[in-house]
């Protein structure tokens, strides 16, 4: 009973898959991009949900995000990453964040990365990598297809990079960041801390600029670009399967991005899947993942032009939507205190 369920699923899976890759939506979306950025935020779940996130709403908030796509069940970096970068589940790939440090990955290892699809289809196409976490350059992105790869553990430094080297007038067809300061908070101070969400602040104001550096360099006259996290954090940092932990962003803008909030059954590793459909490669038949149905459309949308940057002002939004009154009265006094608190940890950092 169970292989017959599980049967039905697969086949159903399978044709939502191919109905959107062979063109639901006439051939026209597929292989409508020249570029796709992903940027990826370790540890950022479902928080830009939590938080006041002025970034994110301008970039995505007439397109499409879910702040609850499915992770992989193990919420942890590698696992995830890995699943996201090459579009097959955590135990098909293997990736641990011990095992990926120990020895540089090249195309003839199995389950090649989307980078090494791009390559294949586009022999002559810029293709970059940013780490702040230097081990997906090292063993999840193979080392000899040509991916440029710059690694930098200091985010706002690394934002620097990516704004310099799109600035120098590279334009590529494929470029993949990882930023670490949000797990990186929580692993310090915990997942529901103040510190973390005055990261995932920070983190929101650094894929504003990342989006402005795309926008001045032309790039969305024809790109796609996508968010997604790794997966959240509970108090204690993440690798367990609790509901926070469990959930991670999925955000899209470009041309014929369709403004929904995407269907409830999508993971976070299906960024491989639509990056590959936006630059008209046809998903390889391993990969276990599904470009939405009702991501993109016919219709072209004028995009939003640069974003403002938010420049320290980092208080804390209430957590909840549609708080009873006696919490509404709390919750002026805790964003308060959160104010203050995150004003001091950004003096004392001096993070942006
Ligand atoms: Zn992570
Ligand atoms: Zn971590």
């Amino acid at each position: 009973m169970k292989k017959t369920l599980s049967l039905i699923l697969c086949v159903l899976l399978a044709l939502s898959c191919a109905t959107v890759a062979f063109g639901a939506d006439g051939g026209k979306s597929f292989g409508a991009y020249d570029h796709v950025i992903i940027v990826g935020v370790d540890g950022a779940g479902a928080a830009f949900s939590k938080v006041e996130s002025p970034c994110f709403d301008a970039i995505f908030g007439n397109f499409a995000f879910r702040h609850n796509a499915h992770t992989e069940n193990v919420t942890i970096s590698a696992q995830n990453w890995g699943s996201i970068l090459t579009g097959v589940d955590y135990r098909t790939h293997g990736f641990t964040n011990t095992n990926l440090k120990l020895r540089a990955r090249t195309s003839a290892a199995k389950n090649n990365s989307i980078f090494y699809y791009a390559r294949q289809a586009m022999p002559e196409a810029e293709l970059v990598s940013f780490n702040n976490w230097g081990a997906i350059n090292h063993g999840i992105i193979e080392t000899d297809i040509g991916v440029k790869k710059i690694n930098n553990s200091i985010d706002p430094d690394l934002v620097g990079d990516i704004e310099t080297y799109l600035a120098e007038g590279n334009q590529p067809a494929l470029m993949f960041v990882q930023l670490d300061s949000v797990d990186h908070a929580a692993h310090t101070h915990g997942g529901f801390s103040d510190e973390y969400f005055c990261a995932v602040r920070r983190a929101d104001a650094l894929v504003g600029r990342i989006y402005n550096a795309a926008v001045s360099a032309g790039l969305m006259e024809n790109g796609l670009f996508l968010l997604v996290a790794d997966h959240g954090e509970s108090t204690h940092g993440h690798g367990a399967s609790s509901k926070e932990e469990s959930s991670a962003v999925l955000a899209a803008v470009g041309k014929t991005v369709r403004k929904t909030a995407m269907n409830a059954n999508i993971h976070n590793r299906d960024v491989s899947a639509i990056a590959l459909y936006a630059l008209g490669i046809q998903q390889p038949e391993h990969f276990v993942t599904c470009v939405p149905t009702e991501l993109f459309g016919k219709k072209e949308r004028a995009l939003p032009g640069a974003v403002a940057i938010p420049n320290g002002d980092f208080a804390l939004a209430d957590l909840d939507d549609n708080p009873p009154f006696g919490r509404r009265v709390t919750n002026f006094f805790e964003k308060a205190y959160h104010a203050v608190i995150c004003w001091l940890i950004m003096q004392k950092e001096k993070f942006i």
